[in-house]
């Protein structure tokens, strides 16, 4: 049944290979087991439930809190030749009849359903009628009261199950599930714990980073202004500032939309659908926004005040690059919002819980100041235990020199200290910088021997100064109706002298990725395409999609199929136009060559299958750590058959050890080669290096360079 499995993720949705975890899960469901599936968001979970719906005879029933989601889902499904439907209470009573009808006859492989229905005593009658393999409960952790996002009506899912004739296998999934959760679902969902597949919380493609102490206006908007053709949402605490950096972003002519609870339902979900269909690039939002967004291309996630606890940071953040495309996850802080929380939380009169949120928060407070990696914070967090650190986050990849400002540390605190720590910031700032400010005189500021001992900075700087030596915990805030500065134990320490501080320079804004005008070109077709068939454009093809095309420049219906994401249905409906749109560029620009190890291979009668498996032979072989020659001799087949299966699994992502490969003498000289001949095209190295050094070498050292970003 797996290879039939398998076979139906090449031809329905186009991917050769399974993800981590989806292969067990689906041969857990498959076998009859009732499983719980723990994936990171953009896993793949989705597939899941929708290629044993496709193996098994029957409607799969998938339950889901959101009405936008399954909207989406199920216009993602028809896309790739799957039918399916949803019932919810956004169709009139006529809609939804007809819907079950259809259902009933058997129409549909999958019905996505809200959990609302299941109270309809007439709607459980109605499933009794149909023939239900397989019960699908996404966001399985809204049925526990110890999630966030508890819904009462998912407590109804088990008794449906109870209710039907067949006895169907439930499988139950979830990106946010602390152990106690975990154990709740499996509870309640008559899941042996057994039959978990937890593939660990861990995102590889997003790279998570913090920014503190500087201007974060400042930082906000040179980062909009320099991404801003990439999609992004940006965080905001309140329906007030997202007013604002909304108009704010206008004005620099950002394509921005906006989405809070104070806004009527009509606009809120005008703004949204112009985010999800590439209209606007940019949303601005409350967290009332994003549940049941599964926009794919998201390429970052800008928090710009503190969350109030990683569970809701992770899932706010995590809904950058479930395309597996590299997104960051950006966290602007400032101490004040700690205290901005801290008031929230007090005003809960629940004691115990008020406790548990204070808590929470405090973790939170410690993400920002951690200098250890940040995705492994967030993993610890969630009781992961074996972590390493990830090598792309803020922390790991922090080359900024420390500066030793131990002395303006304590020009400052001493002239907290001798305003009697009685005032604010800015103020503070202003006495420091020499400020002829009324009330800096009116108060004899300026008689203070700290007076103007900064006056060289603006008081900007100098007001950031105070707060990082806020968020170091040297200088401390009073909350009142003024929030007011005092120096905290640990800065006593500093102004005596017995500790040093240390800063780094401040973070610069950075490009997330280089503009490629065929990649423009192909978004262009895909929201043609996506227009006319009333569907999100990353309904048509994810971003990852049309990367995919632009490194291998497919120009026939085969090599079209080569690409990632690119199934029989979909090739049948758009595969002219983007063939179209790659060859009009090609002519255009005859120096654009196919990626390395991304050429597409030979043709054979049915190309694609027939190298998927005959890959994974290979690249089995070789994960048993047989050398080429080994893997040729077994295989019967020619060694550069081999190398470029290698490659080609490589350019899947797949972890193909080149170091093992390559020989160490030779990887030093192809490294000198790289260096003087650039990475852009492979002859010029391949001339510089002595003859016994292949192509197959050169690549595989470039495939381990990209790996490791070098
Ligand atoms: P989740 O529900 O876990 O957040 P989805 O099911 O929405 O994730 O999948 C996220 C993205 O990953 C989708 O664009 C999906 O098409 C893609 N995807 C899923 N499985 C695979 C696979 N085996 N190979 C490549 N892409 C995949
Ligand atoms: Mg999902
Ligand atoms: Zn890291």
């Amino acid at each position: 049944m797996i290879e039939k499995a398998r076979h139906l993720l090449e031809s329905y949705f186009g991917y050769s290979f399974f993800r981590n975890g989806q292969e067990q899960a689906i041969q857990s469901v498959l076998s009859g087991n009732n499983t719980i599936c723990v994936m990171p968001t953009g896993g793949g979970k989705s597939i899941c439930y929708q290629i044993p719906a496709l193996v098994l005879p029957g409607t799969t029933i998938v339950i889901s809190p959101l009405i936008s989601l399954m909207k989406d889902q199920v216009d993602a499904l028809v896309q790739v030749g799957v039918s399916a439907t949803y019932i919810n209470s956004s169709l009139t009573f006529k809609e939804a009849s007809e819907r079950i009808r259809e259902a009933k006859q058997g129409k549909y492989k999958l019905l996505y359903i809200a959990p609302e229905r299941l109270e309809s005593r007439e709607f459980i009658e109605d499933l009794k009628q149909m023939e239900i393999p397989l019960v699908a409960v996404d966001e399985a952790h809204c049925i526990s009261q110890w999630g966030h996002d508890f819904r009462p009506s998912y407590r109804h899912i088990q008794q449906m199950v109870h209710n039907l004739p067949q006895n169907p296998t439930v499988l139950a999934l979830t990106a946010t599930a602390t152990p106690r959760v975990r154990e709740d679902i499996c509870d309640s969902l008559e899941i042996d714990e057994g039959n978990s597949i937890l593939t660990g919380f861990e995102r590889v493609n997003l790279s998570f980073s913090v920014v503190k102490g500087q201007d974060r206006l400042r930082f906000f908007l040179d980062y909009l202004k320099k991404n801003q053709k990439e999609a992004g949402i940006i965080y905001a605490a309140t329906r007030k500032n997202v007013d604002q950096l909304y108009e704010r972003l206008k004005k620099e002519n950002i394509n921005v939309a906006r989405y809070h609870a104070g806004m009527g339902d009509n606009e809120r979900i005008r703004e949204q659908d112009r985010f999800l269909n590439d209209e606007a690039s940019v949303m601005v939002a409350t967290s009332a926004f994003g549940m049941g967004i599964d926009k794919s291309n998201i390429r970052y996630v800008l928090h710009f005040q503190l969350p109030k606890n990683m569970e809701s940071y992770y899932q706010e953040a995590g809904r950058a690059g479930r395309d597996g495309l590299d997104s960051e996850c950006i966290l602007l802080h400032a101490s004040q919002d700690v205290q901005i929380q801290r008031f929230l939380i007090d005003q809960s009169s629940d004691r115990i819980r008020m406790t548990q949120e204070l808590e929470k928060l405090q973790q939170m407070v410690d993400y920002c100041h951690t200098e250890n990696c940040l995705q492994e914070f967030i993993l610890q967090y969630f009781g992961e235990t074996e972590t390493k650190p990830c090598g792309r986050c803020g922390n790991c990849l922090d080359s900024r020199t420390s500066n030793d400002v131990t002395k303006e540390a304590q020009m400052a605190m001493s002239c907290v200290i001798r305003m009697g720590q009685r005032f604010g910031k800015t103020i503070t700032a202003q006495v420091l910088t020499g400020s002829k400010n009324k009330k800096v005189t009116e108060m004899g500021f300026d008689k203070l021997p700290t007076y103007g001992i900064m006056k060289n900075r603006g008081a900007k700087e100098v007001s950031e100064f105070i707060e990082f030596l806020i968020s170091q915990g040297l200088i401390a805030i009073e909350q009142g109706q003024f929030p007011t500065l005092y120096v905290s134990p640990k800065g006593k320490d500093i102004l005596l002298g017995k500790e040093q501080v240390y800063r780094r320079e401040t973070v610069k804004v950075r490009e997330i990725a280089k503009d490629d005008p065929l990649f423009e070109t192909l978004r262009e077709v895909r929201r043609t395409i996506a227009e006319m068939a009333k569907v999100p454009p990353f309904v048509i093809f994810s971003d990852a999609t049309l990367k995919d095309m632009c490194a291998k420049l497919p120009k026939t219906n085969e090599e079209l199929l080569q690409v990632s994401g690119v199934g029989e249905h979909k090739l049948q409906k758009y595969g002219l136009e983007f063939i179209q749109a790659i060859r009009m560029f090609c002519e255009a620009h005859p120096e654009r060559q196919p990626e390395m190890g991304a050429a597409t291979a030979p043709k054979k009668p049915t190309p694609k299958k027939a190298i998927g498996d005959s890959h994974l032979e290979t690249f089995e072989l070789h994960q048993q750590h047989l050398s080429i020659n080994e893997i040729a001799e077994k295989r019967e087949l020619a060694i550069s058959t081999v190398e470029n299966h290698l490659l080609q699994c490589a350019g899947q992502g797949m972890e193909v050890d080149f170091t093992r490969l390559i020989s160490s003498e030779y990887i030093l000289l192809i490294e000198k080669a790289v260096e003087e001949a650039g990475r852009d095209r492979l002859k010029p190295i391949k001339e510089i290096l002595p003859e016994d050094v292949s192509y197959f070498m050169i690549k595989g050292y470039l495939y381990f360079l990209s790996k490791n970003k070098v």
